[in-house]
């Protein structure tokens, strides 16, 4: 596959950009190879500079769950683009779209827009603190969850893919306030816990890490975070940037049946373009200005052309059998992966939960952070750069998720395999 205009469009990218990039994972850096340029995309494809066309399961990270491109999407954007892109006043949109969560989540009880992961989980955390007066968070060893300073302590893919467990430039003083545990391993949190008597503000979670692959919470994990937090005066966060209307359009808190007292969103919720939210109690709520003192803002916050995006994306969700479609899709590429690999005597542990699948490079299966064995992500690397090759594109790390569309069509899924199948063959 030829890369040339791809390439030539990295060297001059790195002149002027960090990295060549605008998000450390894109540069492909782990995987030993050079990023592709994408010129264009739509429905389960995206299209590079050079003119080659993948079978796309990244999907931008999660958001494009619709595939790229749908019509009623763009058309949304369009229209809502010629009335003005922004105006930094209050829109009816913004309040359709909260009640569109605030329906979706029964637990969220009102809902504030922002603008990215980050600074939805940035933001409740703030809030968890101002609420609760206490200073200390609790997270757990490969939960990312956006690059705010005291997040970014032991967080996940990309940091695990450059081998930095904490960024330099946060502070002893911000990072000693978070505490970690072991993911899936409720009596370190309880550990924790009881060693912090008083002193933490929140727990904050992904309900399912997609940041170290695609691990499933135990039995009883979430149940027993939440009997904890209830007991301690917690407040348990939990953020379903990526999960949320992912895994069911209630999210993890639909599927597992736990509930949080303030949520995180993004991703799938902009349809593409740049949004998060963050809600929950009314009572925590509240705290926020200008109701409470917890000071939170945004220019660009609740934006037209990102709110519109994201009420017709949700139309399409909400429509009966989506999720049916989503998960069927996602256990028959599953399916064919695992017995490609068996075919070609490969160690495999594939996790899937919905809609979201990693296949590690290693017969043990994944609980945790730690359970990822130091060996497997070099042959995801291998395995990575011959499907590429084959025109499927893949995430550049062994510790993120794929993601299915409901663009991807059976033949889409089958080309999957029989990529996967000379991959595995190639290692
Ligand atoms: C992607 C992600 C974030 C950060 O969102 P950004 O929009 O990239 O800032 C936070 N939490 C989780 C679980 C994520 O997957």
């Amino acid at each position: 596959m030829n890369h040339q205009q791809s390439s030539a469009l990295f060297t001059k990218a790195k002149q002027v950009i960090p990295g060549g990039v605008n998000s450390p994972v894109r540069a492909f850096k782990s995987v030993g190879c050079d990023p592709i340029f994408i010129a264009r995309a739509a429905g389960s494809k995206i299209f590079d500079a050079d003119g080659n066309s993948y079978i796309d399961y990244v999907g931008s990270w999660g958001p494009m769950i619709l595939g790229h491109c749908h019509p009623k999407v763009v058309e949304a954007i369009q229209q809502t683009a010629a009335t003005g892109a922004s105006f930094g006043a209050p829109t009816a949109r913004e309040t359709q779209l909260a009640e569109m969560v605030c329906e979706a989540y029964p637990n969220i009880e009102m809902v504030r827009m922002v603008s990215s992961g980050t600074e939805a989980t940035m933001s409740a955390i703030r809030l968890a603190r101002g609420y609760t007066g206490r200073d200390k968070i609790l997270k757990f060893d490969g939960c990312y969850h956006g690059h705010a300073d005291s997040l970014l302590v032991k967080a996940g893919s990309g940091l695990a893919t450059f081998g930095v467990p904490t960024s330099p430039g946060v502070p002893a003083d911000f990072a000693k306030h978070t505490l970690t545990a072991t993911y899936n391993d409720l009596d370190d949190a309880k550990a924790m816990v009881a060693a912090n008597p008083g002193e933490i503000a929140c727990v904050i979670l992904e309900p399912i890490a997609g940041n170290m692959g695609c691990v499933a919470p135990r039995a009883g994990f979430l149940e027993g975070l939440r009997q904890l937090c209830d007991a301690e005066g917690i407040v348990l966060v939990i953020d379903e940037v990526m999960t949320g209307f992912r895994v069911a359009y209630g999210g993890a808190q639909e599927r597992f049946g736990v509930r949080g007292d303030l949520v995180c969103l993004g991703k799938i919720i902009g349809g593409g373009l740049p949004v998060g939210a963050f809600g929950g109690k009314r009572e925590i709520m509240e705290c926020l200005s200008p109701e409470g003192g917890v000071y939170q803002a945004g220019t660009l916050s609740g934006n037209p052309l990102a709110m519109s995006a994201g009420i017709a994306t949700l139309e399409l969700l909400k429509q009966d059998g989506f999720y049916d479609l989503i998960e069927e899709k996602s256990a028959y590429l599953c399916k064919g992966l695992q017995e490609a690999a068996a075919a070609a005597k490969v160690p495999t542990s594939l996790q899937r939960v919905g809609g979201m699948f990693c296949t590690y490079f290693q017969a043990e299966e994944v609980f945790n952070f730690e359970d990822v064995k130091p060996e497997t992500p070099a042959t995801f690397s291998r395995f990575f750069r011959t499907m590429l090759d084959e025109g499927i594109n893949l995430a550049p790390s062994q510790y993120e998720a794929g993601f299915m569309s409901a663009a991807h069509s059976q033949e889409d899924l089958d080309r999957t395999i029989d990529a996967a199948s000379k991959a595995f063959k190639n290692l």
